[in-house]
């Protein structure tokens, strides 16, 4: 079965708790007034990505002997930690990437939390990091956007949620870190394309790889991130935007960019996507996208892709249009497609355009929510 729930997906799915659930977990341990009114108001005026945050963070500490504790919201600021702390060097991270909206009557969501929470706890395993209680995953985004709801900005603006855990042991050996710290930060942001769809160039790498077989690309790592930035430098230095990396085995098979899953739609009006072969991360939009053509009748095909047979497919016409998904950006246009043995345009077109836009209505609230997908904060 090629559309069969994946596990991420069923576990998320059977999670039902609410934020009242949830609320009230973390201590607030704030000592500073946070902005005033008219300081947020200009921030809100001119929101760029991830550069402002806003005044509180949740966080909480695992020992090794006694699990989670210490959970507490803090004034956002610098966080004290040994250059010993092990994720300096040897890099266990994890993170997490989702939004909170303000709908027209006022009242905050977000979208499928419980879809973070499981792949948090599935990278944490790849990564040998504890667990993290989905309660506890949960209740501190209520409680920071709660704290500091003033900074959900109106729609197309979203409230950037950062969850994020590291290894902060101060030792040198190597082995699993015997404390970890959870934080969530959060950075008010505007739509990704503020003036209508932008296509992306991208550069298909046949140097570089992302991740390979039994190696931690479906893990939301930080290394993963580190291994792809030279590629994206030099690709950049070529003129191209993005990063689409290929299977590590073959060097074959379409796998996704830096940090966003692909779609390839064909003018026949099948739809397809990379399957998940262990080295791609599982995407909560591509999940999402996935049940909302199911919906329209359409079964994404889950399946190996070969580059060789994608370009021949866009120079023939048979591929109309391509596009990347993730929640910054939610649905990204694909314009352009090259590497050194090609250099291929593709159209922009409706498809692309109609999932964005059944999506962010969801996320909305102006379209019905008949999967559950939309979590109420306050
Ligand atoms: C986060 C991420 C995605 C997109 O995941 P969403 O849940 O849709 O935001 C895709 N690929 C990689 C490598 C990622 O880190």
């Amino acid at each position: 079965m090629a559309n069969e729930a994946s596990a991420i997906e069923t576990a998320a799915a059977a999670l039902t708790l609410r934020a009242d659930d949830v609320a009230g977990r973390f201590e607030v341990a704030s000592t500073k007034p946070g902005r005033n009114e008219a300081d947020i108001a200009q921030i809100l005026a001119d929101l760029k990505f991830g550069t402002v945050f806003t005044d509180h963070m949740v966080h909480m500490t695992w020992r090794l002997q006694d699990g989670w504790g210490e959970c507490r919201l803090e004034d956002y600021g610098d966080l004290s930690l040994s250059p010993a702390a092990s994720v300096l060097h040897y890099g266990q991270e994890i993170f997490e990437g989702l939004k909170a909206y303000r709908h027209a009557d006022g009242s905050l969501w977000t979208f499928r939390p419980g879809f973070n929470a499981v792949r948090m706890n599935a990278s944490a395993r790849r990564m040998a990091m504890p667990q993290l209680e989905v309660e506890d995953f949960l209740g501190s985004i209520v409680d920071l956007v709660r704290a500091d709801a003033a900074y959900v900005p109106e729609l197309p603006g979203a409230l950037y949620l950062r969850p994020f855990m590291f290894a902060s042991e101060a030792f040198l050996g190597v082995r699993p870190s015997h404390r970890f710290e959870y934080l969530l930060i959060a950075s008010p942001v505007g739509a990704y394309f503020a003036n209508g769809f932008t296509p992306v160039s991208i550069w298909v790498s046949r140097t570089y790889h992302r991740a390979g077989p039994g190696g931690t690309g479906a893990a939301k790592t930080a290394g993963n991130y580190a291994s792809s930035l030279l590629p994206q430098q030099e690709a950049a230095a070529k003129g191209f935007e993005q990063v689409c990396f290929l299977d590590a085995r073959d060097e074959v098979n379409l796998e996704e960019l830096g940090g966003m899953n692909v779609f390839v739609v064909y003018s026949d009006g099948r739809v397809a996507t990379p399957r998940l072969t262990g080295s791609i991360l599982e995407g909560g939009t591509r999940s999402a996208i996935i049940q909302l053509l199911a919906d329209g009748g359409i079964a994404v095909e889950q399946t190996a892709i070969p580059l060789s047979e994608l370009i021949a497919d866009i120079e023939s016409g048979a591929v109309s249009e391509v596009f990347a998904c993730g929640t910054a950006a939610v649905v990204t246009p694909i314009g352009r497609l090259a590497s050194d043995d090609f250099d291929v345009s593709v159209p922009f077109g409706e498809m692309t355009a109609s999932i964005h836009e059944r999506l962010t209505a969801i996320q909305a609230g102006d379209a019905e929510d008949t999967h559950g997908w939309m979590f109420r904060i306050s």
